[in-house]
């Protein structure tokens, strides 16, 4: 199993459970990282002065967060797309980081599926998962993730294309990650519950901004068992995530929904329905002899 995620902690968010779940099964769950995530916000005071209005150094920081977090998923291969600092990290959308030489949004689209087409012909996964065209929330480097591996993904399929990066490679099955809109209004609901004031807590549950018709998804992966193995890589992200309040607080309310990850299946086989109609298994109708 691929995955190709933007920044570190991406992955976790949004398929934490499944990589942790997938590994401990045995699978060789690979994860590309596109950039360092050096323009996004440090939220812990004692380290404000590494961001990017200080010593712009949250890139260094964020690689060993991203370890850490992969240890407590059980994710032994990971990497950076062309290395570390290859593509760098654009901002939020309208930022003028978006317009930086080296941004990843800036990046020629080819140079990025050039680093990334031999990694899918050398490791010839099964799935690959990576984001929708709108990048799940509309970061630019989400989607350029997101058309990094789809376009990757149809060059390394083609024998003609650069023979000398590897025998070509069809992935059989692609997902886009989902976040469902009825899970986040519920989450809205059991926020409120408990008392949270936080921004997120305070949404309109009918005007949420971003998150998927539950009608598109096709695939839930039950990955409960696994949810403190989340929990933990979540936590291995303090510069990013703060589990107090609001979104990410959802991993840590009794029945948590984050132990369920959705996907979409864009690419192959849906496996058998289970009674909500959904796929249960990302490998389903795949001869894996
Ligand atoms: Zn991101």
């Amino acid at each position: 199993m691929l995955l190709v995620h933007a920044h570190p902690d991406d992955e976790t968010i949004g398929s934490g459970v499944t990589m942790a779940r997938y590994a401990s099964e045995g699978a060789h769950v690979a994860l590309v990282t596109c950039t360092l995530g050096e323009e996004g916000e440090v939220l812990v005071a004692d380290l404000e002065h590494i961001g990017v209005n200080g010593e712009d150094r949250l890139g260094d920081h964020r690689i060993v967060e991203l370890g850490a977090a992969m240890e407590s998923l059980g994710v032994l291969d990971w990497q950076l797309l062309g290395g570390p600092g290859r593509y760098r990290d654009s901002g939020m959308v309208g930022e003028p980081s978006n317009e930086r030489d080296g941004c990843f949004w800036r990046t020629d689209l080819l140079d990025a599926a050039l680093d990334l087409v031999p990694i899918i012909r050398q490791q010839r996964p099964q799935v690959l998962i990576t984001y929708d065209d709108f990048g799940g929330y509309g970061h630019p480097d989400h989607i350029q993730a997101h058309r990094t591996a789809m376009y990757a993904t149809q060059l390394a399929a083609a024998p003609t294309f650069r023979p000398e990066l590897g025998q070509a490679w069809d992935i059989p099955k692609i997902y886009w990650t989902a976040i469902p809109k009825g899970l986040i209004r519920s989450g809205i609901m059991a926020l409120r519950a408990a008392g949270d004031t936080s921004e997120m807590a305070s949404m309109d549950p009918d005007e949420i901004p971003f998150g998927v018709d539950d009608a598109l998804v096709t695939t839930l992966i039950d990955g409960s068992e696994f949810l403190p193995n989340k929990v933990a890589a979540m936590r291995a992200y303090p510069t990013q995530i703060n589990m107090e309040s609001g979104f990410f607080s959802f991993a840590e309310l009794e029945d948590s929904p984050m132990g369920t990850e959705a996907f979409r299946l864009v690419k192959g086989p849906l496996g058998e329905r289970d009674a909500t109609g959904h796929e249960t298994d990302l490998f389903a109708g795949l001869d894996l002899a």
